[in-house]
């Protein structure tokens, strides 16, 4: 008989995203983080709107699953992801969740940028993210570190991302 699955599973995401300056200056696009635009002199280069924190938590769900990643999910080649808004992949990803049978138990994420600081608007942001998740802000918790001017991203040439997520598995009545 095979053993039941656990009723847990993690899942890891990890996202870095070049910073350029933005039009008409190079091709950076708007500094949006989470889906929250920040006021910044460089932006991220990248296919879909660039958001590395989605990007990272839309992986560590996928992780979680065991499925494949955002990059094999939803290709760079493909038109349609041009300039998308990264929410479209954490929907997609709470979809698959959800078909799973698991609910998010909680995430936590660390965002390692020198400029700009996201101290100040962290609270905002987690908010923003629990609602994009669909779930309590006490689900969801975020760092901000800066990289001690330290290589590409202390020199604030790139942004970089970790995320941890664990699903657990959802008790449905129908099922016990
Ligand atoms: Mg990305």
């Amino acid at each position: 008989m095979p053993k039941p699955s656990p009723p847990f599973r993690i899942g890891h995401g990890y996202d870095l995203h070049r910073l350029e300056p933005i039009a008409p200056d190079g091709p950076g696009r708007r500094f949006v983080l989470g889906g929250l635009a920040f006021e910044h002199d460089r932006g991220p280069v990248g296919h879909s709107d660039g958001a590395a924190l989605l990007h990272a938590i839309t992986d560590a769900l996928l992780g979680a699953l065991g499925e494949e990643d955002i990059g094999q999910l939803f290709p760079d080649t493909d038109p349609a992801h041009d300039g998308a808004d990264s929410a479209i992949f954490i929907d997609a990803a709470r979809r698959r969740v959800d078909e799973a049978g698991f609910e998010i138990g909680n995430l936590d994420a660390t965002v390692i940028l020198e400029r700009p600081k996201i101290g100040p608007r962290k609270q905002e942001l987690r908010l923003h993210l629990a609602n994009l998740l669909g779930v309590d802000s006490d689900r969801v918790n975020l760092k901000g570190k800066t990289h001690e001017k330290v290589d590409a991203v202390g020199e604030g040439r790139a942004i970089e991302v970790h995320a941890v997520v664990l699903l657990l598995r959802r008790e449905d009545p129908a099922t016990g």
